[in-house]
């Protein structure tokens, strides 16, 4: 049996406290075949506690990559999936473990891919989570519903291992399997977003000063819908004509 290609996913753990947490999900990872770990501002990295509790994953700690932020980790990947136990503003499209491993698999042959973790005390902030086309949310106990960053990093894994080896594939759309165009990556969408917002401001239509979650609101609404490289061209053409009549205007 062939190897299960896991190249295009990585696992982005952010602002990580604890090293041993780092060395234990590097471990997880290699257990279960991934090799691509990124760490936005890990508290304490390179350390000896991660090296003791990766035990033979050390290699992946040597390659990992080391970022400034989130957007950074997620610039060149087509689809971003954050792990999150709990939900918070506005609802946001929800994987269960199984659903984000068949997604991920599915899309891995196309652009990379990045599955998220956020920090032992706090998460991920809104702001990171809406810098995910999806959440992922492995199911557990109500009333202590919080995975140590480690355990969630493997349980995670492991559903991608068996998705792997299943040689499963999504089947919720086409979007996965075929399609003219590259998706667009996290750079060009949060180009496009601020470039939305800078238009939307200057039209009178969004006021800074009393957001009321519009931009929220239109991430989570282009987030569902996946825009691909040529509909993001046609959607910065767009808001470039408005700026450039509003400019003939004055
Ligand atoms: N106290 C934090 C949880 C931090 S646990 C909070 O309430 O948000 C560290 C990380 O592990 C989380 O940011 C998340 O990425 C992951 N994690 C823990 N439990 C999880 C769960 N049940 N489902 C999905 N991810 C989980």
């Amino acid at each position: 049996m062939t190897e299960p290609d896991f190249s295009k996913i990585s696992v982005v753990l952010v602002n990580t406290s604890h090293p041993g947490n780092i060395g234990a999900s590097a471990r997880a990872m290699r257990n279960m075949g991934l090799t691509r770990l990124v760490l936005v501002q890990p508290k304490e990295f390179p350390s000896g506690v991660a090296v003791g509790r990766a035990a033979s994953a050390v290699e992946l700690l040597d390659r990992a990559l080391v970022v400034d932020s989130l957007s950074e980790a997620i610039a060149d990947c087509g689809l971003v999936i954050g792990a999150s136990a709990r939900s918070r503003s506005i609802p946001w499209p929800l994987l269960t473990p199984e659903q984000c491993a068949r997604k991920a698999m599915a899309e891995a042959g196309r652009h990379r891919v990045a599955l998220v973790f956020g920090r032992e005390d706090t998460g991920l902030s809104n702001e990171e989570l809406q810098l995910c086309h999806y959440h992922v949310r492995i199911p557990s106990d109500p009333d202590y519903s919080s995975l140590n960053l480690a355990a969630a990093v493997m349980v995670i894994c492991y559903e991608l291992h068996k998705a792997a080896l299943a040689g499963q594939i999504d089947d919720s759309g086409i979007i996965e399997r075929e399609w003219d165009q590259e998706m667009a990556n996290g750079e060009a969408v949060e180009h496009f977003y601020q470039h939305l917002e800078r238009v939307l401001v200057k039209i009178d239509f969004h006021d800074p000063e009393n957001p009321r979650q519009l931009m929220q609101r239109l991430r989570r609404l282009f987030g569902r819908i996946r825009i691909d490289v040529m509909e993001m061209n046609i959607l910065r053409g767009m808001l470039t004509h408005i700026e450039k009549n509003l400019k003939q205007r004055d």
